[in-house]
């Protein structure tokens, strides 16, 4: 058996698969931006340390403390808006523009493959970007400076909420069904910097594993490692600028000179 490096063997397979590929889905998670900068959800500010995460992140906490649960996600929206989209938010674009059919599903609320440039985006947990009326379920944008906090009821009765899924909650259904259509679809699926234990995520990761190429890019194994086609080590920034250089060098490439007689 001839010796594999263990990484260069494996990208090679990816690339491979990618340059085939007629439709390709991508999920992400936290691990995208953790180069940016963003911690993982528990690594964010101080809030954490003195108190749990129901109280910040779910219905019941909200109901309980809105004027906390507000202050920890304008915390937040602040720390995204400071955070720039890094190497493997770019990549994930040009990939993105590289290919006909190509759907990206993010677990992140954090806005960052938008402003890489990625157009195909299912914000699977919502996004920090807008406030949704418990009551009447109206919508609301807010800016760099998160919601203020003397305006989170609203006129309805209701109060104003992040339009993020929160513990307990279900996705929503319309994001989900798309993310399950082109998942279905895929000749080649990545997943990308998410632990992928977070059901039904991680189903997108490894129900499609007969009628795709999948493959995942995480510094460390995962529940999923083991029912990929194949699991590179490795972060985001760091894997997959290296995946779309090596595809679009063959794109772009002279057309081979070298027939002929050799010389
Ligand atoms: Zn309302």
């Amino acid at each position: 058996m001839a010796k594999d490096d263990g990484t260069g063997t494996l990208t090679a397979g990816v690339i491979a698969a990618l340059r085939q590929a007629k439709s390709v889905f991508v999920l992400t998670g936290s691990g995208v931006s953790a180069e940016s900068g963003l911690p993982t959800f528990r690594g964010v500010g101080g809030l954490w340390r003195t108190h749990r995460v129901e109280e910040l992140a779910s219905p019941e906490g909200f109901a309980r403390d809105p004027v906390l649960v507000w202050t920890w996600y304008n915390e937040r929206r602040a720390a995204h808006e400071r955070a720039q989209p890094n190497a493997g938010h770019f990549a994930i674009a040009q990939l993105e523009d590289a290919l006909d059919d190509f759907t990206l599903a993010t677990q992140n609320v954090d806005s960052l493959h938008l402003r890489a440039g990625s157009r195909n985006v299912l914000e699977l947990h919502g996004s920090l970007r807008e406030a949704r009326c418990t009551n009447c379920n109206a919508g609301r944008p807010f800016g760099a400076a998160g919601l203020p906090l003397d305006e989170i009821d609203h006129a309805c009765g209701g109060r104003w909420r992040p339009d993020i899924v929160w513990f307990g909650e279900s996705l929503p259904r319309d994001v989900w069904q798309k993310a399950q259509e082109a998942a279905a679809r895929a000749d080649v699926i990545l997943v990308v910097g998410t632990s992928a234990v977070v059901y039904p995520a991680a189903a997108l990761a490894t129900n499609y594993n007969r009628s795709a190429f999948v493959a995942e890019i995480n510094p460390e194994a995962t529940p999923i490692s083991n029912r990929v086609a194949c699991a590179l080590r490795g972060s985001a920034a760091e894997m997959l600028p290296r995946i779309v250089a090596a595809l679009s060098a063959r794109r772009t490439a002279p057309p081979d000179l070298s027939v002929g007689p050799s010389g």
